[in-house]
Order: structure tokens, then C-alpha cells, then sequence
């Protein structure tokens, strides 16, 4: 739809008929996905020059997932039989595109979503966002979805960010490992036990499998993995290559380096964000809040988690669209 402005100071605003998707990571894809599934439109916007910008440009190469396939797949499709259970990043990324590509999504990459707020009388959530070369632009659509990411943001030892060209995407973030199986398994020991006592059990593997991290200044958090996980949405991996350079002295650790996420909320004057972007509530209630707002892969449970998201979110919003449509309200 052509863009209309009134003065110059103001972006031109774009009517969008459907759901505006913020992030095309594997979340706002499996929504995007979804939501064309029941032949619902929505524009998708990426702040990167690619889809999936977490895997395609801020992990190490040497990177698989670290649960199995069938766990971590997008809704509608499933990935190929000829993968093994634990794909490797570029397994993913190509799965990842080749679903771009079967559901015929197009996400607007170089576009940053600055800010989004809700319009009460015009009953709509008007996006900012800043589009590399083109300028700020105003969409505004009945429906918003946030699907930026619990790991989005990077956290970047100076030493890195000194190191320009060295090791570039390799050394992304300083993480604990869990390990592929240790990870599934601790899932399958939640079923049974209590969350501290299966903490106890992966601080105690990664013990035996790093020794004491302490002497190279790694403090291990005060809280286990799987609280840390839940408190924060972050996932507590240590990778052993960074691990190996920091023993051998190639990369020193500061303290200050094991920094939380910066972060902030774009959506703004809107209860349902933390200050720093995440959802207030917990797991499963984080995908629906108000007026036409969705969130979708900030269940703190990975890909499994924007899974579930997607296909309630998509139908959630199938159903009004349909209204809306019998009522002439939106053209399809
Ligand atoms: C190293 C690592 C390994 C992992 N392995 C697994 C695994 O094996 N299994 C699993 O289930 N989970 C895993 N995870 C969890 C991970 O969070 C998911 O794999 C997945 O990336 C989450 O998808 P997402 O779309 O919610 O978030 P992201 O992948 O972070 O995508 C968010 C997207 O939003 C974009 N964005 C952010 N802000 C804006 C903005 N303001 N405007 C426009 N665009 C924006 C970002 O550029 C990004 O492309 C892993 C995470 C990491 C870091």
C-alpha cells in the first residue's frame, strides 16, 4: 500500500492489512509461515541482512544443535530425513531458508523496528522502523508480533571487539556448556525432579567435563543452568574452543565481560514488557498480551518453544481475520 505523510517531520506511515512480525529469526518465520498457512498476510521485518541473524552471523561455524532435530524444527515442516539428530549450523541454515522459500516468505532485511505503540483510537500499533536507505518509515496494523529474540543481543568481550578479523565467528559469546545429550537428558530428568537437584546434576557433568573453570577467572554463575535459563531466557553454553584459548592464554577473560543482555523494550508505554524487551510472564503465557499484541520464541524452551508460539499466534489471529473479512473490514 502507498505510503501517506502529513508533514515532513513525520515518517510516512503504510497501512499493513495483516500482522507485522518483528524479526526474522526462526520464530518470526514460523509465525510468518503460519500465518500464510491460513492465507493471512503479514510483513516481516529484519534488522540484519538475513534471515536467522543469531545462527547465520553470531555463532562459531563448528556450531550443531544441541537437541535433537525433531525438537527444533519450525511448524508445517519438518526437517530432512537425510539430516543427522543433531544438525549442524549449516544444516540448520539451509533448512531455515529452504522454509523461507517454501512458504514463500519475504522479510524486509536492513530494517530496524525502533519503536511500536499502540493507537487506542485508531486501534492499531504503529512500528517505526528505520530501513537502511529509504529512511524511518511508520506501519501500523491491528496486530503486532515481537519475535526479536531471548539471545538476540551478543555479548562482546572487549578483547574480541579489539581483535577485529580474528576468529571472527567463532568467538561470539563466553557460554557453559551443557552438551547435546546432557541437555536432553536434564529435559527428561525435569519430568521426575525438582529443578534444583537436575541443576546439581549438569553443574556437576560440567565439572567433570571442564574442570575448574575458576582458575581462568570463569566464575560459574550463582545460579544452575536451568534456573539461569528460566530467569533470564539466556542459554548457558560454554563453548570448549573458546574454552581451550582461554587456558592456552590466546583470549584473557575480564569480569566485566560476563555482562547480562543490553537490551530495551521497543514496545513502548505497554505493560506487558519487562524495561529490557522480555515478556513479564512466564513460559507458556508469554505469546498473547493486549490489543492485537503477540510474542512469539520467548518461552525460555528454544525452538520448540516458537514452534507452539507460531501456530497459536497464527490462529489466534486466523480467527479474526476471518471475521474481519466476512465483515468487508480488510481485503484479502
Ligand atoms: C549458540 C546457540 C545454540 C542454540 N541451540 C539451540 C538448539 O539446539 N535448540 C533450540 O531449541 N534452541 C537453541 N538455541 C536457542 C535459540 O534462541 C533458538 O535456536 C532460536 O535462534 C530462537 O529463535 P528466535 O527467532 O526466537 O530468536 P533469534 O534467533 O534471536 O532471532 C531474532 C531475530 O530478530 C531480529 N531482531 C531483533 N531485534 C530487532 C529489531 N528491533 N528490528 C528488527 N529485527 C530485529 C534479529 O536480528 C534476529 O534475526 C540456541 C541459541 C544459541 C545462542
Amino acid at each position: 500500500m502507498a505510503p501517506t505523510t502529513n508533514d515532513e517531520s513525520t515518517p510516512p506511515r503504510v497501512p499493513i492489512p495483516g500482522p507485522i512480525i518483528i524479526g526474522a529469526g526462526p520464530s518470526g518465520l514460523a509465525v510468518a509461515a503460519s500465518l500464510q498457512r491460513l492465507s493471512v498476510p503479514s510483513l516481516l521485518i529484519e534488522r540484519s541482512d538475513s534471515i536467522a541473524n543469531l545462527w547465520n552471523h553470531q555463532t562459531y561455524n563448528r556450531l550443531s544443535l544441541h537437541l535433537p532435530k525433531h525438537l527444533c524444527h519450525l511448524p508445517h515442516l519438518p526437517m530432512p530425513k537425510s539430516f543427522p539428530t543433531y544438525p549442524t549450523k549449516s544444516q540448520f541454515m539451509s533448512y531455515l531458508l529452504s522454509y523461507t522459500q517454501s512458504f514463500s516468505l519475504k522479510p524486509i532485511f536492513n530494517s530496524t523496528a525502533v519503536s511500536a505503540q499502540f493507537d487506542p483510537v485508531g486501534v492499531v500499533w504503529r512500528v517505526v522502523v528505520a530501513r537502511a536507505g529509504v529512511g524511518e518509515i511508520e506501519y501500523e496494523s491491528r496486530w503486532l508480533v515481537v519475535a526479536t529474540g531471548e539471545n538476540a543481543e551478543p555479548v562482546v568481550p572487549a578483547e574480541e571487539q579489539a581483535m577485529e578479523g580474528f576468529m571472527e565467528k567463532e568467538l561470539r559469546e563466553y557460554r557453559e556448556m551443557l552438551g547435546m545429550s546432557t541437555f536432553e537428558l536434564a529435559m527428561d530428568m525435569l519430568k521426575w525432579l525438582p529443578m534444583k537437584m537436575v541443576d546439581r546434576f549438569l553443574v556437576m557433568v560440567a565439572k567433570i567435563m571442564l574442570g575448574n573453570t575458576k582458575k581462568y577467572g570463569l566464575k560459574r554463575p550463582r545460579l544452575g543452568p536451568l534456573e539461569l535459563k528460566k530467569t533470564t531466557g539466556k542459554s548457558p553454553v560454554l563453548d570448549i574452543g573458546t574454552l581451550s584459548f582461554i587456558k592456552t592464554g590466546k583470549i584473557k577473560k575480564k569480569e566485566d565481560d560476563l555482562r547480562g543482555l543490553i537490551r530495551y523494550s521497543i514496545v513502548q508505554n505497554c505493560d506487558f514488557f519487562t524495561k529490557e524487551g522480555k515478556p513479564k510472564s512466564q513460559f507458556l503465557n508469554t505469546w498473547k498480551g493486549e490489543n492485537g499484541l503477540y510474542c512469539a520464541g520467548f518461552t525460555g524452551k528454544g525452538l520448540l518453544g516458537a514452534r507452539t508460539d507460531a501456530v497459536k499466534i497464527a490462529s489466534d489471529v486466523a480467527g479474526q481475520w476471518r471475521t474481519l473479512l466476512e465483515n468487508k473490514k480488510v481485503v484479502s
